[in-house]
């Protein structure tokens, strides 16, 4: 049986530079993986790939669990600092730390549609012209 079907790789690096195309930059793991029905699992196994090429960046957000509030932004998960946060806009107090309330997105880098396009648009290469040794006459 032949598995005709695009690699995940490919399924994401096409997603992701037609979101760059359309302008969008900064896509949360959920929606990418809703829209390419990969599962997040999946994902998580597959981005470091992206991230070692340079095509992506990941960024964590903090989000209010009640009203979606962002309330910093970290390159690192590292870098979020262990605190308790009282969101002002609809009184609810969290932990940064707890799972709910970190988001995960991915930031297209620049460089991602040139990577992109190189497999899709790669030149045509002509076979060399194989000259015959001229006939024995
Ligand atoms: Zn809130």
């Amino acid at each position: 049986m032949v598995d005709t079907r695009k690699s995940p790789y490919t399924k994401i690096l096409e997603y992701l530079d037609k979101k760059y195309n359309e302008g969008i930059r900064q896509i949360f793991i959920e929606t990418l993986s809703q829209d390419t029905s990969i599962s997040v699992d999946r994902l998580l196994t597959i981005i470091p790939e992206f991230l070692k090429d340079g095509h992506l960046s990941v960024r964590f957000e903090i989000r209010c669990p009640t009203c979606n509030e962002n309330h910093g932004s970290y390159n690192r998960m590292s870098d979020i600092p262990l605190k308790n946060i009282f969101c002002e806009d609809c009184d609810t107090s969290f932990y940064t730390l707890s799972q709910e309330v970190i988001d995960v997105s991915l930031l297209v880098s620049e460089r991602l549609g040139g990577a992109a396009a190189k497999p899709f648009f790669r030149p045509l290469v002509k076979p060399p012209r194989f000259n015959a040794p001229p006939s024995p006459l």
